[in-house]
């Protein structure tokens, strides 16, 4: 293989568009979306011309608008670049207007009733921020989806918005620093991606996978992953081939996927990209985990995303390293070699806290759905609460700035802002603490509870936007102030004085760290349905707006769409336990144990002295388990009707959720009690050691 061939080889990338575009157009291109200005139409029919030449030469021989709706997954509707001309033949065509505009027929996405259906139509419009690319003998084109009247109906078009808010404050932060030759100032993702392999042969027998992505039942396996022997592990030589052909696969599209090792859990794994510009990121993501899936069929396995497919083994997250740097590539949230450039990462990081703490909210609902739900909270994954871990190195920093007094721990060294250099503080390493939602590590920061299937768009959104918010707010101040750096050390005082309650460097699994944060004044929305409706409280919506990432319309309609994804969900869900639960497992379980009295009557028949005993005590085991799974299952339909009627998120949380895990409780027992040839079901261990 040779890597300098195969990376890249299906993106329609700088170097490409470099060899093939004129120079003139190369430039004109360049220079808009170094400006965001949109693209003149003479320049993009060369462009288009130019990619549709390359994408044919690849085999291509249609097109699509690659958008990302608000369903979390990505659409694409096929064109093919076919013309026909008068002699009955066909010509290979696209036009500027096909690159740069699309118009799906969208009425069935959702819209939150931004878009009524009689005006079905939404458009897509190229976002060449982002490179076109092949797959599956496609071109590709990412592009931002929009009603007619301009709201957003996508998960890119706010995640550019918000982009550009961030770009617009921190531009004159930097400016106030002096640095004259930077020109833009960007947001850098690097998303670890977890997964579940299982075999493809047991994923067919079980309806609940298929039609929900995870287990409604299932009792443990006798082997869990209690001894971690699994974590960082030997990998399996079958999921060996598959992590090869899956890293070819996204080097292919540019993706520069680097890491890849076995995860805690049995049949987990993580794959691990390096960073880039989060627009870039988020659209790479997407297809990170469309190809883990279609890689996996190919290998006779199937790809789990689901946050929790399996219960009692730990669920599949998403962390979201995050960081701002200049378009020269300047981190800014690496402390410095200079006392001045440690001003400015104390500002920047300053921004964030307080960003985090005043929006812990929008923060937990950027990762609010019913599968993440299974999560958090579930000491495996950070805890519902929003807190920052900064390290005691750094948190000692702060607050001695914040007390006017010397810091000494480590490195003896005074903090005196833009007169002391900071000492370097230790990378995420050994000391990393893997319970905290949000940690600094080092440079960037990680956001750790995105659950598995999660679009990094949302969280993103939320970060820079609050970053921007901060950031305006400060450079308010800052550009009124006579001193700059004696402004800076009052505001650094300030954010410490007022938001350290959101640092937190323990055990965010402990219980007094529940209690600690009530004290604290901290919010604990424990479910999604208890998070998603403050997405639209007033200081949210006034934050969105004033930033231009979303107009208050776009945020009702989202909260909407949210709470509906969550009640669709567990309908879904409760509809597949009641179903799996009268058509297999209640037929299943009368069966065997009809099978049972049958043997007991012919062996009482023989004689009466036979003991019994073992029979009769299953069989009454049957009886009373399947009386309560048969109960249980009376109760969820009932229930399942009722909030279905309502559709109402309260419903579905107190009402319909106690009642499926009364019914699994139930199923799951008679799992235990039932010989395996008569279970329909593939069981935990089938599944969690499928793969060899
Ligand atoms: P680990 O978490 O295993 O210690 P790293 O911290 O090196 O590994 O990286 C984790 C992820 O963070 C990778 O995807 C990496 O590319 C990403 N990352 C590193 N630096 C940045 C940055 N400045 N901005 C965004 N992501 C980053
Ligand atoms: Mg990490």
């Amino acid at each position: 293989m040779n890597m300098s061939e195969l990376f890249g080889c299906m993106v329609f990338n700088d170097s490409v568009m470099q060899e093939r575009l004129p120079k003139a157009t190369y430039k004109e291109l360049k220079t808009c979306i170094a400006e965001d200005r949109s693209l003149p139409l003479h320049v993009a029919n060369v462009v288009a011309n130019a990619m549709k030449d390359w994408a044919i030469e690849k085999g291509c021989t249609h097109f699509t608008h690659w958008f990302q709706p608000m369903t979390g997954v990505t659409a694409e509707k096929h064109d093919s670049f076919i013309n026909p001309t008068p002699d009955g033949k066909v010509i290979m065509e696209f036009s500027g207007k096909e690159l740069i505009k699309g118009e799906p027929d969208a009425s069935s996405f959702p819209s939150g009733g931004l878009r009524a259906t009689f005006e079905a139509r939404g458009y897509t419009a190229w976002d060449p921020t982002s490179y076109a690319f092949i797959k599956d003998g496609i071109l590709c084109i990412p592009t931002a989806f929009c009603s007619y009247g301009g709201d957003a109906l996508d998960k890119k078009t706010p995640l550019l918005r918000s982009m550009e808010a961030v770009n617009r404050q921190a531009m004159r932060i930097i400016r106030l620093f002096g640095k004259t030759d930077v020109h833009k100032v960007l947001t850098t993702v690097g998303s670890e991606q977890e997964y579940f392999l299982i075999d493809r042969e047991m994923f067919d027998k079980r309806k609940d996978l298929l039609l929900t992505g995870r287990t409604v039942f299932g009792a443990r396996s006798p082997k869990g992953q209690e001894l971690e022997d699994h974590y960082f592990g030997a990998i399996k030589p079958r999921v060996v081939a598959y992590m090869k052909e899956l890293d070819e696969e996204l080097w292919k599209l540019g993706i520069l996927a680097k890491t890849k090792h076995n995860e805690v859990a049995p049949a987990q794994h993580e794959l691990a990209p390096i960073y880039t510009t989060t627009n870039i990121a988020t659209d790479q993501n997407q297809l990170t985990m469309e190809v883990m899936k279609k890689v996996a069929a190919k290998h006779g396995m199937v790809c789990l995303l689901h946050e929790k497919p399996f219960a009692g083994v730990n669920g599949s997250g998403k962390h979201n390293n995050w960081s701002i740097s200049t378009d020269l590539g300047e981190n800014l949230l690496e402390p410095g070699d200079t006392p001045y450039e440690n001003a400015q990462f104390l500002l920047f990081l300053c921004a964030v806290i307080k960003g985090v703490d005043e929006y812990q909210d929008l923060l937990r609902i950027s990762v609010a759905s019913a599968g993440n739900d299974h999560r958090l909270g579930a000491n495996e994954a950070p805890p519902a609460i929003v807190s920052m871990f900064l390290g005691e190195e750094l948190t000692g920093i702060l607050e001695a700035i914040e007390g006017g007094r010397t810091y000494s721990r480590r490195a003896k060294c005074e903090v005196e802002i833009g007169v002391h250099v900071l000492p370097k503080f230790p990378k995420d390493s050994t000391d990393r603490n893997r319970t905290s939602p949000f940690a600094f590590t080092g440079n960037k920061f990680e956001f750790r509870m995105l659950g598995s299937t999660f679009s990094i768009a949302g969280s993103n959104i939320v970060l820079n936007t609050i970053a921007a918010e901060e950031l305006r707010r400060f450079a308010d101040e800052l550009e009124a102030a006579p001193d700059f750096l004696p402004a800076i050390t009052e505001i650094v005082k300030r954010t410490v004085r007022e938001h350290k309650r959101i640092i937190f460097n323990g055990n965010n699994y402990s219980d007094e760290w529940v209690k600690e944060a009530k004290r604290r004044g901290l919010s604990n929305f424990r479910t999604a349905a208890d998070a998603i409706p403050h997405f639209a409280d007033a200081h949210n919506v006034e934050l969105f707006v004033r930033h231009g990432v979303f107009t208050e319309s776009e945020v009702k309609t989202r909260t909407e769409i949210l709470l509906e994804g969550y009640c669709k969900t567990l309908h879904i869900e409760a509809m597949t336990m009641i179903d799996i639960a009268r058509q297999q497992i209640l037929p299943a379980v009368l069966k065997y144990g009809k099978e049972l009295a049958g043997a007991a009557l012919k062996m009482r028949e023989l004689s009466a002295e036979i003991d019994t005993s073992v029979e009769i005590g299953l069989i009454k085991k049957l009886t009373d388990f399947g009386k309560e799974a048969a109960g249980a299952l009376q109760l969820l339909e009932r229930e399942t009707e009722k909030a279905a009627a309502k559709m109402s998120a309260e419903a579905y949380r107190d009402k319909v959720i106690p009642a499926m895990e009364r019914l699994r409780k139930a199923v799951d027992e008679l799992e235990l009690y039932t010989a395996s040839e008569y279970w329909p079901l593939p069981s935990y261990c089938d599944l969690l050691y499928s793969v060899r």
